[in-house]
C-alpha cells in the first residue's frame, strides 16, 4: 500500500484541486493501485488464485466447500494456548462464533502490562519518509520531524575471531515530512503478508524483539526444546533481558508466518526426490489426538501434524513418481511405488518367534529365518551385482513363506493372524527391494528425525490449537532440512524474519 490511513485522511477534494497535473496523475496510479490491492484482498478466498495455494490446508480433502468454519476455528485460535492463563498474549480478534468460556491468555480489557525495562541503546535508527505520498515530490530528510519511535533488541553474532553474542539495542525513530504542497507523510514500520492458515499471527517490523533475537528463541523453544516459561529464565539470567511469555509465544508464532511461505519450495523438493521416507507418530492437539508425519528425503524434511487419513498423504504426494517408504499403515497402501520397513517386520517375527504358542514359534521362526537369509543377500548384492537376479534366485523360499502365510492367516493365535495377513497384503512392497538391492530395508531416517520431535511432545503436551500445530511443523521442517543441508537454520531464520518482516519476499532455504 503506498498510502496509509494517516495520508489519506488528509487528501480531501480542496487538496486534490490544488495539485498540478503531473502530481495528480502520480497521486491516481498510486491510488489505483492501492485501491486495487484492498479488492484482491477483499477477494481472497481458497477457490480463487489471489491467494497462495496453501490456503487449503493439505490435509484437507481436494475440491471440499471453502471451509468457513476452518476459518472461525483459526481465528478463535488466536491465543494460542501453549499459552499459560496467566501470560500476558497481544489482543486478539473475537471468535466468530459462540466463544469458549475463557480464553487462555490476557482477556479482552484486562490491563496490560507495560513494559518497564529501558536500555541505553548501541544504535539509533532513523526511518524517514523520502517521498510525499500526495503529490510525489521527493522530501527532506533534513526538515523531517520525528513523531514516533520504539526500542528493539537484538542479538549480534559475533565474527570467528571474536566469536559470541552481543544484546544490542537499537532506538527505532520514525519521522514524518511536510511536503510544500501542505501534505503530511509519515514513515511506517513494515509489515508482511501472513499465511491464511496461521490467521490471528501479525508480521510487523515494530517489534521489541529483533529477527536475531527472535531465531535465538526459536532455538531454545524447538531445538533445546525448553518451555517458555524456561526460556523467560535463561533470558533473565543470562543475558538480564526480561520478557513476558506472551512476548516469547508471540515471537515463536511469528517466526513460523515468516518461513511459512517455505512449504512450496519444501513440497517440490519432496515430489522430486527419488526415495523419501515417510512416517507418523501421534500428536495430541487439545482434545484430540492427531499425528506428526514425516516426509524426509535426502534434501529435505517436510512435517505435518493432521489425522491420519489419506488426505493429506494424496495431497502432498500428488505427481510423486519415486519410492515411497513407510510403514504398514492402511494410507500408504494405494500408493503404487513402495518400500515397506523391514525393522517392523523382524520385530514382530522375533516377538512370535519367542511365543510359548507352539504355532506362533513356528511361523515367527519361518518368517525370521527367511527375512534373514534375504537381508544378507541384499547386502551382498550392494557389493556386486549377483549373477541371477534375488527374486529368481530366492523363489523357493518366498513361495514357502508365502505357503505359510496362507496357512497361519486362519491362525487363532492373534498376533500369528496379523503378522501372516500383513505380509500377503504388503508382499509386494515388502519384496520390492530384492529386485532393487541399492534400495533402503529400514525406515531408519524418517523414525531418527520423528524422534527428536516425540521428545518435545513428552514435555509438551503436544500442541492446543491448529495454529499452534503449525507452526511447530512449519518451523520443524525448516530446521530439520537446513541441518540436512549442512547449514545453521539460525542464520536463515533470522535473515527470514527481518525480511518478512519489511514486506519483502522470503529467500529460498540455504541449498
Ligand atoms: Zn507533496
Amino acid at each position: 500500500m503506498h498510502l496509509s490511513p494517516h495520508s489519506l485522511q488528509q487528501i480531501d477534494d480542496a487538496y486534490l484541486q490544488s495539485l498540478d497535473p503531473e502530481a495528480l496523475r502520480g497521486l491516481s496510479l498510486r491510488l489505483l493501485a492501492d485501491l486495487k490491492e484492498a479488492w484482491d484482498r477483499l477477494n481472497q478466498g481458497p477457490a480463487n488464485s489471489s491467494r497462495p495455494p496453501s490456503s487449503r490446508a493439505p490435509w484437507e480433502r481436494k475440491g471440499g466447500a471453502p471451509d468457513a468454519e476452518a476459518d472461525a476455528d483459526a481465528i478463535a485460535a488466536v491465543g494460542d494456548g501453549a499459552a499459560k492463563p496467566d501470560e500476558t498474549t497481544p489482543a486478539e480478534a473475537p471468535p466468530a462464533e459462540a466463544p469458549p468460556a475463557r480464553k487462555p491468555g490476557k482477556q479482552p480489557g484486562a490491563p496490560g502490562i507495560g513494559r518497564t525495562q529501558i536500555f541505553a541503546a548501541q544504535e539509533t535508527q532513523a526511518h524517514y519518509p523520502d517521498r510525499c505520498a500526495g503529490c510525489g515530490a521527493p522530501l527532506e530528510p533534513g526538515a523531517a520531524v520525528a513523531y514516533t519511535g520504539f526500542q528493539a533488541v537484538d542479538v549480534r553474532w559475533g565474527d570467528p575471531a571474536r566469536p559470541g553474542l552481543t544484546l544490542w539495542v537499537v532506538d527505532h525513530r520514525y519521522y514524518e515530512g511536510h511536503c510544500r504542497c501542505g501534505h503530511v507523510t509519515r514513515a511506517v514500520a513494515g509489515h508482511g503478508v501472513v499465511d491464511p492458515l496461521l490467521a490471528g499471527i501479525e508480521l510487523n517490523e515494530w517489534r521489541l524483539v529483533g529477527p536475531g533475537l527472535a531465531a535465538l528463541i526459536v532455538a531454545l523453544a524447538l531445538r533445546l526444546r525448553l518451555s517458555r516459561a524456561r526460556i523467560q529464565e535463561f533470558l533473565g539470567d543470562w543475558l538480564g533481558l526480561d520478557l513476558s511469555i506472551g512476548t516469547i509465544h508471540q515471537t515463536i508464532h511469528e517466526a513460523s508466518a515468516a518461513v511459512a511461505p517455505v512449504e512450496d519450495e519444501l513440497i517440490q523438493a519432496v515430489l522430486a526426490s527419488d526415495l523419501l521416507h515417510a512416517d507418523e507418530t501421534p500428536w495430541p492437539e487439545h482434545d484430540q489426538t492427531l499425528w506428526l508425519w514425516v516426509f524426509r528425503s535426502l534434501t529435505v524434511t517436510l512435517y505435518y501434524v493432521a489425522g491420519r487419513g489419506k488426505e493429506l498423504l494424496e495431497n502432498v504426494l500428488d505427481g510423486f513418481t519415486g519410492w515411497l517408504m513407510s510403514d504398514g499403515w492402511a494410507s500408504y497402501r494405494h500408493y503404487p511405488h513402495r518400500l515397506r520397513c523391514w525393522a517392523h517386520l523382524i520385530r514382530k517375527a522375533r516377538g512370535l518367534a519367542q511365543s510359548l504358542d507352539r504355532e506362533a514359534r513356528a511361523f515367527g521362526q519361518h518368517v525370521l529365518e527367511t527375512l534373514n537369509a534375504l537381508m544378507a543377500a541384499v547386502y551382498a548384492a550392494r557389493e556386486g551385482p549377483p549373477s541371477v537376479d534375488l527374486p529368481t534366485q530366492y523363489a523357493p523360499q518366498l513361495a514357502a513363506l508365502r505357503t505359510a502365510c496362507e496357512a497361519y492367516q486362519g491362525s487363532t493365535h492373534q498376533k500369528t493372524h496379523a503378522l501372516a495377513v500383513e505380509l500377503l497384503n504388503d508382499w509386494e512392497a515388502i519384496f520390492q527391494v530384492l529386485s532393487h538391492p541399492e534400495l533402503p530395508l529400514t525406515n531408519n531416517d524418517a523414525e531418527r528425525a520423528l524422534r527428536h520431535w516425540v521428545i518435545l511432545r513428552q514435555l509438551s503436551s503436544g500442541t492446543r490449537t491448529p495454529v499452534g500445530s503449525r507452526v511447530v511443523a512449519l518451523l520443524a521442517s525448516v530446521i530439520d532440512t537446513c541441518r540436512q543441508r549442512g547449514h545453521t537454520p539460525w542464520r536463515y531464520l533470522e535473515r527470514a524474519i527481518a525480511d518478512r518482516r519489511a514486506g519483502l519476499p522470503l529467500a529460498p532455504l540455504p541449498q
